[in-house]
């Protein structure tokens, strides 16, 4: 007589945040799943924090030395590898021609039975430490945060796939409640990942005091290093995310003896996932005094800050 299994209580898995990292300091969210069918994007709390068609959760870290300096990518919840690739260089795309396909780069990819797989994209080169068939345990080291495939920054692009289709692990496999709903998802996440996953509107990802204005794509992987001179124009720049139209942005450089050197507020016109920000002024005839600069960014919406950095330099 056939004895007949139930089925097992817990089908769905529980995900394990993916980095060893923490997220709002060494790690950022960078981007979500979209969830516009149409051309246009639009997150999981109905936000713009993704790309047309993006369907995976990006962890970045803020510069390429975080990279260098290496954040563990970890199995989200215990399975079996299924595939793996290394062997492609850390490069940005802005600096090779063409990826021949292998957008993920080097990647992993788990299966967890039931239809469940994640996938771990854009891993350092020579950094994955798993093999197809091996069994793997929630939260085992599979390799390390890179730039390889199509990518611009250092980030893991994490993906949950069930039966195939590629699930927010913010929402799970039930339908994405009416963005006026207060409804709230229950999400794959485990209770301990979901605790440290609430919603950024916006943040800073890097800035700094310079001379001259970075070039974006270097400022987003080597930040420039800071004043060079008492003659030299005084710039406070920042790489940011999530800044909207109409948000309000405010500029300010403290000098070394506390006095207020350059304020400057402007209001965002047209802002976008990623924000390229800067406000400075020139030197005085006399040169700037030397000592220690202090430089502050706040993006304000409404009445909230909604991301700020502080950051110095010195004047010799
Ligand atoms: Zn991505």
């Amino acid at each position: 007589m056939a004895s007949l299994q139930p089925p097992p209580a817990h089908a769905t898995p529980a995900f394990g945040f993916p980095v060893e990292c923490t997220i709002g300091q060494s790690c950022l969210i960078q981007k979500l799943v979209d969830h516009d069918p149409g051309p246009g994007r639009r997150d999981y709390r109905c936000g713009l924090l993704t790309t047309n068609g993006h369907d995976g959760i990006d962890v970045r870290l803020r510069t390429m030395a975080d990279m260098r300096a290496g954040f563990a990518v970890v199995a989200a919840a215990a399975g079996t590898v299924l595939r793996t690739r290394d062997g492609e260089p850390d490069v940005s795309v802005d600096a090779r021609a063409v990826t021949d396909g292998k957008d993920a780069g080097n990647a992993v990819v788990i299966d967890h039975g039931d239809g469940w797989q994640t996938q771990y994209s854009h891993l350092r080169q020579g950094s994955i430490g798993v093999r197809p068939g091996q069994r793997v345990a929630a939260g085992a080291r599979i390799g390390m945060i890179g730039l390889s495939g199509n990518s611009e920054f250092p980030h893991l692009h994490f993906t949950v796939r069930h039966r195939g289709e590629a699930v927010d692990p913010f929402v799970g496999t039930a339908p994405l409640p009416a963005c006026n709903s207060d409804v709230r998802l229950a999400g794959l996440w485990a209770p301990t990942a979901a605790q440290r996953l609430g919603y950024e509107p916006a943040a800073v990802i890097t800035g700094g005091l310079a001379s001259t204005v970075p070039a974006r794509a270097v400022a987003e992987r080597d930040p420039p290093p800071g004043l060079v001179g008492r003659q030299a124009p005084l710039i406070l720049w920042v790489d940011a995310i999530g800044a909207r139209a109409g948000d309000r942005q405010l500029f300010s450089i403290i000098g070394p003896k506390g006095q207020i050197v350059h304020d400057q507020q402007t209001v965002v016109e047209d802002g976008g996932l990623s924000w390229f920000a800067y406000s400075g002024k020139r030197a005085p005839a006399t040169g700037w005094p030397s000592g220690r600069y202090v430089g502050r960014y706040r993006l304000q919406r409404r009445d909230a800050v909604v991301a700020q950095i502080e950051t110095s330099g010195s004047i010799k």
